[in-house]
């Protein structure tokens, strides 16, 4: 037979699992970046929240193509 404070126990545990796993979310882990573009040689940095973002394609702050590569 399973007694209240042994159920009690068992739901604070739960509850900790939770606040640990949203504490993650919270975390903002930058990410800084350096690009080149392809057209014009134009190399700079930019600043990310998450590598996802930084993934996407970059463009040239000069000249505004897409064609431009991670560094
Ligand atoms: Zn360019």
């Amino acid at each position: 037979m399973i007694s209240y404070d042994e159920e009690k126990e068992e739901e604070e545990k739960e509850d900790e699992d939770k606040e640990r796993q949203d504490d993650e979310d919270d975390i903002v882990e930058e990410v800084n970046m350096s690009f080149a573009c392809e057209d014009c040689d134009y190399r700079w940095e930019a600043t990310f929240e998450s590598e996802e973002e930084g993934d996407e394609i970059q463009y040239c702050p000069m000249c505004g193509t897409s064609n431009t590569t991670q560094i």
